[in-house]
């Protein structure tokens, strides 16, 4: 593989045309408008900024690294070249199932169609294509150049040649790919996202507040992170996307979204990207934690 097309320059579609960029690839970075390519760019050239202040890449490296990320608008533009698509736009279910059916008819029929997704259906998405076999999910982490793990999701028509060259791929891209089945959260956001969600429980019943509840998790439990600083970093419309996913897919009231939750991005609170969730981001860095105003 040598043409990787990244549809989405969103917190994962950035993150992920810079892993591949940095590993030689050349890359065919796609979304809807210019302004959204335009972050996406900046924020990869701030991240390998702290990759060169870490000592781990140079400024003749990342001249190389943003010279294989081309830019497009336009998917048909974007994907004719591909060996492998990766699709990390929004989490909902009516775009991915659009995207993949544009994707089959203008992608050259060798190509594998991988989705990012953090917990939509892989049969459901590849079933909208006249090519189920090379339909697979590719779920990275994020930050994507940081974390080690690809969760690497075989659908119902998922070939063992998709499987292996994914699995293969992920190994050159220096990650540790984890196989597991097709189903509502996969793995990671299945056990993630209860937890996630009951600490948003926790503060909307009046428990205790913000940063008491991500101190008691970060220091009780060893995690790097609090479970409300982890939602604000991974986008709060997102975590009600994969808990409405999971609602859904079991029928279990155990996944229900926290109405506070369902508030806050119906107000427009998204985390980081939009500059306040559980805390604010004035510059893009995380500071003081936010009584969420719907709770008083
Ligand atoms: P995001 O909201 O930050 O970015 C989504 C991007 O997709 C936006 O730039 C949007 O303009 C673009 N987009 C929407 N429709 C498009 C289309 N038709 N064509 C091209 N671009 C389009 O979202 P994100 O957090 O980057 O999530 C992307 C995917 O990755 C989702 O499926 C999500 O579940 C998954 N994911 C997210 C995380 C996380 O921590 N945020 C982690 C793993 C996986």
């Amino acid at each position: 593989m040598k043409n990787i097309s990244v549809i989405g320059s969103g917190t994962m579609g950035n993150g992920i045309a810079h892993l591949f960029a940095q590993q030689g690839f050349s890359v065919a970075l796609v979304d809807l408008s210019l302004d959204q390519l335009n972050k996406g760019m900046e924020t990869i050239s701030k991240n390998i900024d702290r990759q060169i202040a870490k000592g781990t890449h140079t400024e003749v490296e990342k001249a190389a690294f943003l010279q294989r990320i081309v830019p497009f608008t336009t998917l048909s533009e974007g994907v004719e070249l591909a060996d492998l698509v990766v699709e990390a736009a929004t989490e909902k279910l009516e775009i991915k199932l659009k995207l993949f059916q544009e994707l089959d008819r203008l992608a050259p029929s060798s190509a594998i169609l991988a989705s990012n997704t953090s917990s939509i259906s892989i049969t459901q998405i590849a079933a909208v294509t006249k090519r189920p076999t090379q339909v697979i999910g590719m779920h990275f982490m994020n930050p994507v150049p940081v974390m080690k793990l690809v969760e690497v999701i075989r659908g119902y028509a998922t070939s063992e040649e998709t499987i292996r060259r994914i699995m293969d791929l992920s190994l050159q891209l220096e990650k540790v790919p984890v196989e597991v089945r097709d189903y509502p959260g996969f793995v990671a956001n299945r056990i993630l996202m209860p937890m996630i969600n009951e600490a948003i429980y926790t503060l909307f019943e009046g428990v205790a507040g913000v940063s008491e509840i991500d101190t008691v998790i970060k220091l009780g439990m060893a995690h790097p992170m609090g479970p409300l600083q982890l939602a604000d970093f991974i986008g709060l419309d997102v975590c009600l996307s994969i808990l409405r996913v999971l609602h859904e897919g079991f029928g279990n009231p155990k996944y229900a979204p926290c109405p506070l939750l369902v508030t806050m991005v119906a107000e427009g609170f998204k985390g980081m990207k939009s500059g306040e969730g559980f805390y604010c981001y004035p510059a893009g860095i995380k500071e003081n934690p936010v009584s969420p105003r719907f709770l008083s």
